[in-house]
């Protein structure tokens, strides 16, 4: 299978701090970021000889990324789809219309629940530009209580909704608080009924179906996995890894190994890395559309 898809993190910075975050948790650590724009032209160049078709940039907050213009003008001078994920707070009028000029062709923002703030956000998404953004809303023991406010949310802007189950380790102080392990019979039956026709409409009833089953106690192996295949992410440090969760694999580094050296690497891992032997509670983030 080529590599079809590569998160690429221009910074592991962000402001916000949400709790969930992966880098809050301590699941993953931030990296320096250094510049990698040069080597990066020469890689997306053989990337997309070998397959690439989009390019998805987080971060951390892409916007604080300081060359956010060059790095989205080098991947869309290669004519792969350009995703862009943000919390959208910075989105104003001018960025917008700079994001469309350089090239981003789609943007999620990440919502934890809806709020006068992101309504507003998104309505001057849809305004000030042509972008029809899909919400994200990374679901915590916190906030599943307002999950069928989400959905009623999208479905009157009209916009595309994902949920995602938060990944919070166990030994974290508030994993009580935010775990969705910690959820009572009650607020389960209470979340699937909000998240059946959601995930009908949006046709990840399977995706669905692997987080009940987890979060029951019957974990549901997928048997696949796309990251390290058709997948992988580029640091802020310009590693290349297999996976945000597989950081004892590295496959090199943008400033000192070719693509064709990355690839190789990456090509040794992905017969094992296919039949997902490393799945957890981690990699529930990463399954819309994937699992089932
Ligand atoms: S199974 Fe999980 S940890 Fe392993 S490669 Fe896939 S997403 Fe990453």
């Amino acid at each position: 299978m080529p590599v079809q898809y590569a998160f690429i993190l221009p910074s592991t910075r962000c402001d916000i701090h949400c709790e969930h975050c992966f880098y809050e948790t301590g699941h993953s650590e931030r990296t320096e970021a250094v510049d990698y724009l040069e080597p990066l032209g020469p890689a997306l160049d053989g990337m997309v000889r070998d397959g690439l078709q989009q390019v998805i940039i987080s971060g951390g907050e892409p916007l604080l990324a300081p060359r956010l213009q060059q790095l989205v003008e080098l991947c869309a001078a290669r004519l792969v789809h350009v995703l862009l994920i943000t919390r959208g707070e910075l989105l104003d009028e001018q960025l917008l219309d700079d994001l469309e000029r350089w090239g981003v062709d789609d943007i999620t923002l990440s919502a934890s629940q809806p709020s006068d703030r992101l309504r507003a956000t998104a309505n001057r998404v849809m305004f000030h530009s042509r972008y029809l953004p899909t919400l994200l809303t990374c679901l915590t023991r916190k906030n599943v209580d307002r999950a069928g406010e989400m959905v009623d949310f999208a479905a009157r802007l009209n916009l595309p909704l994902l949920f995602t189950p938060a990944y919070i380790p166990e030994e974290r102080p508030n994993f009580d608080e935010l775990s969705l392990h910690r959820l009572d019979d009650q607020q389960w039956d209470e979340l699937m009924e909000t998240l059946t026709p959601w995930a009908e409409e949006a046709h990840n009833t399977g995706y669905l179906s692997v987080m009940r089953r987890f979060y029951g106690g019957q974990p549901e192996h997928p048997g696949f996995c796309a990251m390290g295949t058709a997948g992988l992410v580029i640091d802020a440090d310009a590693t290349v890894y297999p996976c945000f969760h597989r950081h004892d694999l590295p496959l090199g580094n943008l400033l000192t190994h070719t693509w064709d050296e990355i690839h190789a690497r990456a090509q040794e891992h992905s017969p094992t890395l296919i039949s997902a032997p490393c799945f957890g509670e981690h990699c529930l983030s990463m399954f819309v559309g994937q699992a089932g």
